[in-house]
């Protein structure tokens, strides 16, 4: 990235088939949450999993990065304020999330971000983005923008009525079925399929600092 997120929205159960996998129903507005910044790494960068949290899971998505800064921003121009699409797996620590309330911790691990290589996003239709992730080689989960339940330019408008979006910030659009553990080892790869591909290795917290 060239520019430094402020923050990283992340929209929770926007695709039916990954709502009713964890037993939830779609909402009838966005679900937002926050990464936090700390969170980020890039391609090639390991994902952390930190000692004694359980279960941690990939969430491969469809990322949008802001170019220019959106508040209250109507659906139809929305698309105007995007600078680029990236892939991005928004990390979990899946029993974490299950016993709070809300997702701060189980979602803002060091790490829990990684971020690919940015798309541009002129002359790109969103609707066109597709996004597969794999562990080890094989296809995990595969999801299409046309399937997500809030689309890209509503969840920017939404988002912006919210909050200012500053230029570099991150829109995490949502995770497709088929969520499911890593472990150190595993190679994690989410790839906006034809445009950017984002490899993360799997390693055990005081691994990494080993050099391992
Ligand atoms: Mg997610």
């Amino acid at each position: 990235m060239t520019r430094r997120a402020s923050k990283i929205v992340c929209i929770g159960r926007n695709y039916r088939g990954h709502a009713a996998e964890l037993g939830n129903e779609v909402p009838a507005e966005p679900l937002i949450f926050l990464k936090p910044p700390s969170a980020l790494v890039g391609d090639g960068d390991a994902i952390v999993v930190p000692q004694g949290v359980g279960r941690v899971d990939f969430e491969g998505e469809i990322g949008v990065v802001i170019g220019r800064r959106a508040r209250r921003v109507g659906e139809a121009e929305a698309l105007a304020y995007v600078a680029a699409y990236v892939p991005l797996n928004d990390v979990t620590a899946r029993d974490l999330q299950r016993k709070d309330d809300q997702w701060t911790r189980a979602k803002g691990f060091d790490t829990f971000c990684p971020v690919g290589a940015p798309v541009d996003a002129a002359g790109l239709d969103p609707r066109t983005l597709a996004v597969i992730t794999r562990v080890n080689g094989a296809e995990r989960q595969r999801g299409s923008a046309t399937e997500l339940v809030f689309g890209i330019p509503f969840l920017l408008a939404y988002v912006s009525g919210i909050m200012t979006l500053e230029p570099g910030d991150i829109l995490a659009t949502g995770t497709p079925e088929g969520i499911a553990p890593i472990q150190p080892g595993d190679v994690v790869e989410v790839e906006l399929v034809g445009l950017s591909t984002l490899r993360n290795p799997v390693v055990a917290e005081g691994a990494e600092a080993r050099g391992a």
